[in-house]
């Protein structure tokens, strides 16, 4: 691991709002270029550590990211890894919890701060949450412990008040400058007036083993949502979608499901047919506990795993990631039931 005097912080710049103007003729935002957000943010001279950029050629608004674009940030992250004390990402709120679930996946033995920030507002709007944001950002990634060692070894998000755990955040609100939230686990750090780390929620002692990225995501999975009344043959059209390997079921409450004879069948009949298919509540906070009531209890007997207390964001990207790994079915079954970083507590 190389620790420099002074830290040394890529910021890794993709867009979303945070660098987006007004289109003077349409008044629509739109991605603009770094060093119009860059420009805007004077204060970023003063602080005591290396700042370096790698913006994207093409910024983006989020909603268009896709495994690809994970796979882009990914590689800067690999590419510079030894050059960097830690990285923050630029980046759109709207997929921002999918885009750190996947990376948090993605980047195995990862040990150096990946921190995930954007904005509610473009940083050149007067009332903008993004410069605080992007400072915040960039204090979380050059902290380090007194032995030197950095303080955050793992992907997180920072908004307004508070860093969370990548893979266990979810954006909570479209306008709200608070957009951020994690339902089942507590922030890594408090932002107020100094940033308060919260050290047991870290991820720490990470091991010696080199980065390892692994860039393969199998996209060929979906989620399926339950609501009373759901039709049989909308579920069995679903569930016997071409080319499906994982299924994120979406349950009731502590995980239940309808108990209709024809609905626990299709479930199995998934299973049987090789699909893993995913457990979570559709709760915001909690955890499947399938054996608490009958209806979970029909339905765990059907073959599914328990997704535990998984956002739908990391399980939908740990599924893309264990397919992409080649594992089979039954190893999938296995990993999704495993904290592989942090994701799920068991
Ligand atoms: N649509 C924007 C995006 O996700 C919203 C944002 O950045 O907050 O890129």
């Amino acid at each position: 691991m190389t620790i420099s005097t002074r830290p040394k912080i890529l910021i890794i710049y993709t867009g979303g709002t945070i660098g987006m103007m007004e289109n003077p003729d349409t008044r629509v935002l739109e991605p603009f270029d770094f060093d119009h957000l860059i420009d805007n943010v004077p204060k970023l001279k003063m602080l005591d550590f290396d700042v370096d950029s790698y913006p994207f050629e093409k910024p983006i608004d989020s909603s268009a990211m896709n495994p690809r674009h994970w796979g882009d940030i990914a590689r800067v992250i690999e590419e510079h890894y030894d050059e960097y004390d830690g990285f923050v990402v630029l980046h759109g709120t709207d997929t921002m919890a999918y885009t750190a679930s996947a990376l948090s996946f993605m980047l195995e033995n990862l040990d150096k701060p990946v921190i995930i920030t954007g904005s509610q507002l473009p940083i050149g709007e007067v009332r903008t949450d993004g410069e605080e944001n992007l400072i915040a950002a960039l204090q979380v990634a050059a902290a380090r412990e007194p032995n030197g060692e950095q303080t955050v070894k793992e992907v997180a998000i920072l908004f307004q008040n508070y860093l969370w755990r990548g893979n266990r955040a979810t954006k909570h609100s479209a306008d709200n400058f608070d957009a951020f939230k994690s339902n089942n686990y507590q922030p890594l750090a408090t932002i107020g007036l100094g940033i308060q780390y919260h050290r047991g929620a870290l991820l720490r002692d990470r091991g010696e083993n080199p980065l390892k990225v692994h860039y393969e995501m199998d996209t060929n999975v979906m989620y399926v949502d339950l609501f009373p009344g759901i039709p049989e043959h909308i579920v069995r059209h679903l569930f016997n979608t071409p080319g499906l390997k994982g299924l994120v079921l979406k349950t009731f409450g502590a995980g239940n499901g309808p108990n209709d004879p024809w609905f626990l069948d299709a479930v199995k009949d998934a299973v049987n047919r090789g699909i893993v298919v995913v457990n979570i509540t559709q709760c915001s906070n909690g955890s499947v506990l399938p054996m608490r009531y009958l209806t979970g209890a029909d339905l765990a007997k059907c073959g599914p795993v328990a997704g535990h207390d998984l956002t739908s964001e990391a399980a939908i990207t740990k599924l893309m990631y264990l397919f992409g790994r080649g594992y089979d079915a039954s190893e999938v079954k296995k990993l999704m039931e495993t904290s592989l970083c942090g994701e799920l507590s068991v």
